[in-house]
């Protein structure tokens, strides 16, 4: 297993991965829902090991860990039982008349796996969505090989991880370099591994300024490939005035919870609320302060991130009109919640403050009126999610902004709170660009696994040759589209 990579042996590791990627096409599905199981198998037979490492490295609590590490390998699972299912390919036959004028020929079509992948880990997500995390396992599903670069955040974890598929493709036989984990010393590595003619596509976790990058290294290519950046966002609430009304005080103890859930370290952290100027708005900020007064600093997952949300949240709080609620006694160790508010007219001047500050921060927006506050929903579209905090009549009196919604974000929840994240087949984690490059796509759910496949038609294919989810006698026995009738 590779494990450090330099710029100069970038073309090692990729040569390897297009070999695979040939290799591992010819694997049945089943065998390779196989290998996904025992992936799982051995991530959990590194039981404590694994959680006392990354603890140290990542700062995470053990329950988390623990959480997470059930959310790994259920994702891998997961992605095992839709290969075994099958309908996944989504196949489709048009049979061939021949009689016709010109004659029809005989179309069939499924997805096939898209190539090698690269797979840039989050530091938020150190199982879930880094080095055996939803894109590699989604990759691996589609049937393409898989580079990891290895988060610099919770190395020994990445490569514990890394070590549980390497005994899963030995057990499972799988090509060697069907997974290749390697860490980098600069940029250049990862850019060169985006840039290599064998990478097909690439999948990312992180900041704005990381995910552009892989984007546009990509795009400069002589032949660019899709990359799939998720990067964030401030994932605006809307505070109706009904809701607040009848409901103020228990909103904002909920609010409280979910801004410092995981040291306000998600990507779907509230961290923009709007409102419209009235006393019940007052009071949810008041609870909201009191609430968030109460919570305890934490460490954050490394002191980059610390020193990131310090010099972000301290920025937004020197700029004119913006009040601060909480304490802020930040210290080199911990992170302090911190929670401020700020007139909708300013807010609407002041770009900086549209600014995702990645940690336990949310700013509160007091609109003048129903069209300010609309006007600055509208300025922050780009979204993960959005969230409607409203009774049955604030949803009749405001129906435009029901309707506005699903342009916003790529999630739109109604009374809940954005953090957590719901692993299942309707789940959308995407949205548009910035919170995404490509919000035709989730990184979440079994749907995760379209990024890393293409549609590939045969025609007029001798059936010797057609693949067998193709064969007329449907061997798999998967839903497939025949003559524009769903059968098995
Ligand atoms: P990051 O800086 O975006 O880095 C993530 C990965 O991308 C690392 O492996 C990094 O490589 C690589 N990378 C970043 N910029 C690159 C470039 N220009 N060229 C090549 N590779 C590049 O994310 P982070 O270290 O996890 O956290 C930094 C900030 O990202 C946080 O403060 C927060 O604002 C944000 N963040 C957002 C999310 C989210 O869910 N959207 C999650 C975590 C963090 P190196 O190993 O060489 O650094």
């Amino acid at each position: 297993m590779q494990t450090i990579v330099s710029f100069s042996n970038t073309d090692t590791v990729m040569q390897a991965a297009k070999l695979a990627f040939t290799q591992y096409q010819q694997i049945p599905d089943a065998e390779k829902a196989n290998f996904l199981d025992r992936i799982a198998f051995e991530i959990e037979t590194l039981a404590d090991d694994l959680i006392n490492i990354t603890q140290a490295e990542t700062n995470l609590p053990t329950p988390r860990l623990l959480g997470e590490r059930g959310r790994t390998t259920m994702q891998l699972r997961m992605f095992a039982q839709m290969l075994r299912e099958g309908t996944w390919v989504e196949a489709s036959i048009d049979t061939a008349i021949p009689d016709k004028t010109p004659p029809k020929p005989d179309i069939r079509k499924m997805l096939v796996g898209i190539g090698p992948v690269i797979v840039f880990g989050a530091s938020n997500f150190p199982y879930a969505y880094s080095t055996a995390g939803g894109d590699t396992a989604s990759a691996l599903a589609a049937g393409c090989s898989v580079v990891v670069k290895a988060h610099p955040a919770h190395i020994q974890t990445s490569t514990l991880m890394a070590s549980a598929i390497a005994k899963a493709i030995e057990f499972c036989k799988m090509p060697a370099a069907i997974f290749q984990h390697v860490t980098a010393d600069s940029f250049e590595t990862g850019k060169a591994l985006v840039q290599h003619p064998a990478t097909a596509a690439v999948g990312f976790t992180g900041s704005f300024s990381g995910g552009k990058a892989l984007y546009d290294y990509a795009a400069a290519r002589p032949n660019p490939i899709p990359v799939f950046s998720e990067m964030g966002s401030t994932n605006p609430v809307l505070l109706l005035p009904n809701a607040l009304e009848t409901n103020a005080e228990n909103i904002a103890k909920q609010y409280a919870g979910s801004i410092t859930l995981g040291v306000g370290q998600f990507c779907t952290n509230p961290g923009i609320l709007l409102g419209i100027a009235s006393t019940s708005l007052d009071s949810f900020a008041t609870t909201l302060a009191t609430e968030l007064a109460l919570a305890a600093p934490s460490k954050m997952l490394h002191t980059g991130i610390l020193k990131a949300y310090q010099l972000k949240s301290a920025k937004a709080i020197e700029q004119a009109g913006v009040t601060v609620h909480t304490n802020n006694i930040q210290s080199d160790i911990t992170a302090q919640p911190l929670f401020t508010s700020v007139s909708g007219e300013i807010f609407l001047a002041n770009p900086l403050l549209h600014e995702e500050v990645f940690g336990p921060y949310a700013i509160l927006v007091v609109c003048k009126n129903e069209t300010e506050l609309i006007t600055i929903w509208e300025i922050l579209k780009g979204q993960l999610t959005t969230t409607l905090m409203g009774t049955a009549i604030d949803f009749e009196n405001h129906a435009a902004i029901v309707q506005m919604a699903p342009q916003i974000a790529g999630r739109v929840l109604f009374n809940g709170v954005p953090t957590g994240v719901e692993v299942c087949a309707s789940m959308v984690h995407s949205g548009p660009f910035p919170a995404c490059t490509d919000s035709r796509f989730t990184a979440v759910g079994i749907n995760a696994v379209k990024r890393w496949v293409r549609p590939v038609c045969f025609q007029n294919c001798p059936s010797n040759l057609l693949p067998i989810a193709l064969k007329d006698e449907n061997p798999l026995q998967i839903l497939r589209l025949v003559d524009g009738e769903w059968k098995r």
